[in-house]
């Protein structure tokens, strides 16, 4: 694949000036969260490589890894009624659906570590944007609003998530410890969106 697409390319490279900013994380997701708006307001720039949906499970690619790793952007593919485990992030993140709808429940731990919902569910029509981070709620569980249709959605996180240790919350209590990869790491590698040359 050569070249990224436009809008990606340049969402990549607002988001590296935002960092350069060195904004306080309230800053930085308000910021952040415009750019993801204004990037899947639009559909039809998204390679079919990167929107397909796995038959088992979600699947995730990566879009684009910062050079300095400070941020990753991926792209989540839901198939029909497919779902997320309740899971954590440990750094900031942003997602904005791109085709379809999700729906988003929160969760906090409880003391003996299991997690318990805290509010309702949250549907997240075409064009929302969400945040999580460990201080505005990073425990969360995703689900494809639909049964017989694909939904995708674009995140950006202030780390190469795939890489970042993190954990799941089994509703039996407890955690997990977790690393995601990519649906796209080695065998697919080449896929990856090499942006650097197309920043402006
Ligand atoms: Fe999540």
């Amino acid at each position: 694949m050569t070249g990224a697409p436009q809008p990606l390319a340049r969402f990549a490279g607002a988001v590296s000036a935002l960092l350069d900013a060195d904004l306080p994380e309230a800053g930085l997701l308000g910021e952040g969260g415009r750019l993801l708006a204004a990037l899947v307001a639009t559909d039809g720039w998204l390679p079919d490589a990167f929107a397909r949906p796995g038959p088992e499970r979600y699947r995730q690619y990566l879009l684009h890894r910062d050079p300095q790793e400070r941020f990753s952007v991926v792209s989540f593919v839901w198939g029909p009624g497919q779902s997320t485990p309740v899971h954590d992030h440990t750094v900031w993140g942003l997602v904005g659906v791109l085709r379809g709808a999700e729906v988003s429940q929160r969760f906090r731990i409880a003391d003996d570590g299991g997690p318990i919902p805290d509010g309702p569910a949250q549907r997240l029509e075409q064009g929302a944007v969400e945040a999580v981070s460990p201080k505005v709620g990073d425990v969360h569980q995703v689900f494809n609003a639909f049964d017989d249709q694909v939904s995708v959605s674009i995140h950006v996180y202030g780390a190469d998530i795939g890489a970042t240790r993190r954990w799941v919350y089994p509703l039996s209590g407890g955690r997990k410890p977790f690393v995601s990869g990519y649906d796209n790491d080695e065998a697919s590698a080449p896929f990856v969106l090499e942006l650097e040359e197309h920043v402006v």
